[in-house]
């Protein structure tokens, strides 16, 4: 790309042309071609094929089945689909499962990894991590009668990159766990999962990391970086719709030291002998806790196989090409409109999104939303987030998003829209 970079839009037309995972988009309803949808990293688009799934299990599955269908691969489900999410993430079979949110898979894995470190008092992660997690965090410090501290380093002003220096010190023999977002939120910063983890193993530390912003757009090793715990959720890169369940991964070689603080019927060894006392499931159902959302599951389900049949070393490979086409193009037309980079340069520190930082951030991300048929999203306090979905995503929507974000600012079109902000940004 970098010899021949052309900022006109024929350019884009040439990537597209000799992109091999193009034909991938044609297995995603798309019914507006004009829409230009940045936002794959907070709800990926809907794959044709789970929406036909969706369509077979209200209409035969629940409608004509009904109970039966428990029996005939309900039951199964959270395994079955955590395989085929192990598959994206680099773990062996019997180490993911998929279920409930995740806020509240968290939950179970802090209580869990405080049970295995209980002599340990610290919990270490930065001020850069999702809300929810520092949120659920601290409602167990609370529960546990605030017999821990949260060591979050850093600081909301550490734009782009987490204070990493200060993340290795503190990392120590009373550190009970280190939890952290693989990929930000906001900047898109990636961490070194194998370093991070070897450092906090050698402190005798265990870690969970956080992979909602990296499942399904770059490879992950979870085995080889002898990862403790992750979870992830579904409905971002994997595409699997509005709420669709989270999923836990807990190395094997734990798996006999500790239960889930939630001790619910779908965790009991044998739910259906309805035996009066609790004993855990041997395995990762032990995470399950009650009746699980089957229609959001199955529609995952489905949406997992294009990205499966991608590849996610060639999803990774497109993902890089997009953000960097996206900066090379910012660089030359937004930069001198206000703009300015909120992500790593570095492709190999970033996920797949770019943040682009503007003092109207707000208003900008509307006016491409209600005007310009532009969808991506706005981060506190001025971050504008374009999710460059592989799958779907091509090289010409990078192309009109920056083109019609110019657009919004070089004709002050923002300025009809009122600062007070929307609910959900
Ligand atoms: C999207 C996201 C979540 C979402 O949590 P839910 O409880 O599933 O709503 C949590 N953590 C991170 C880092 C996220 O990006």
């Amino acid at each position: 790309m970098n010899q021949n970079f052309r900022a006109e839009r024929g350019y884009a037309l040439e990537l597209d042309r000799l992109d091999p995972l193009a034909t991938f988009r044609d297995l995603f309803v798309i019914e507006d071609p004009d829409l230009i949808y940045m936002d794959g990293n907070s709800l990926g688009r809907l794959p044709l094929a789970a929406l036909e799934r969706v369509n077979s299990v209200v209409s035969n599955e629940w409608g004509n089945v009904l109970i039966r269908s428990w029996n005939q691969g309900w039951w199964e489900a959270p395994a079955r689909i955590g395989e085929k999410i192990a598959t994206l993430v680099g773990a062996s079979t019997g180490q993911i499962i998929v279920c409930d949110s995740v806020s509240v898979n968290l939950f179970k894995l802090t209580m869990a990894a405080l049970t295995l470190r209980s002599k340990r008092s610290k919990i270490i992660t930065d001020s850069l991590n999702f809300p929810s997690d520092l949120y659920v965090l601290q409602g167990c410090v609370d529960l546990l009668g605030n017999k821990h501290a949260i060591t979050r380093i850093g600081s909301l002003d550490d734009d782009v990159t987490p204070d990493l220096d200060s993340l290795y010190d503190a990392i120590d023999e009373d550190t009970a766990f280190v939890t952290l977002s693989h990929v930000l939120f906001k900047s898109g910063y990636l961490y070194d999962m194998a370093a991070i983890t070897q450092k906090t193993h050698q402190m005798g530390a265990l870690v969970i990391w956080d992979l909602c912003h990296s499942v399904g757009a770059l490879p992950i090793e979870l085995d080889a970086c002898q990862v403790d715990f992750a979870l992830g959720c579904t409905y971002k890169y994997l595409n699997g719709g509005p709420g669709s369940p989270a999923f836990i991964y807990s190395n094997k070689n734990l798996h006999e030291n500790f239960s889930s603080p939630i001790w619910g019927w779908w965790g009991q060894r044998s739910p259906f002998s309805f035996d009066l006392d609790y004993v855990p499931n041997p395995g990762m159902q032990r995470f399950l806790t009650g009746s699980q959302p089957i229609l959001s599951m199955l529609s995952l389900e489905a949406a997992l196989d294009p990205l499966m049949q991608a590849g996610i070393q060639n999803l990774r490979e497109k993902s890089m090409q997009l953000s960097e086409y996206f900066i090379k193009l910012s660089d030359s037309i937004l930069t001198p409109l206000g703009f300015r980079l909120g992500s790593p340069r570095n492709s190999s520190l970033r996920g797949s999104h770019i943040s682009l930082r503007h003092p109207e951030g707000y208003r900008i991300n509307r006016v491409l939303i209600d005007k310009l048929n532009v969808i991506p999203d706005f981060r506190e306090p001025d971050n504008i987030r374009y999710g460059l979905a592989p799958i779907y995503t091509s090289f010409t929507d990078v192309w009109e998003a920056v083109e019609r974000t110019r657009q919004a600012v070089a004709n002050k079109i923002y300025e009809e829209i009122p600062q007070d902000r929307l609910i959900v940004t």
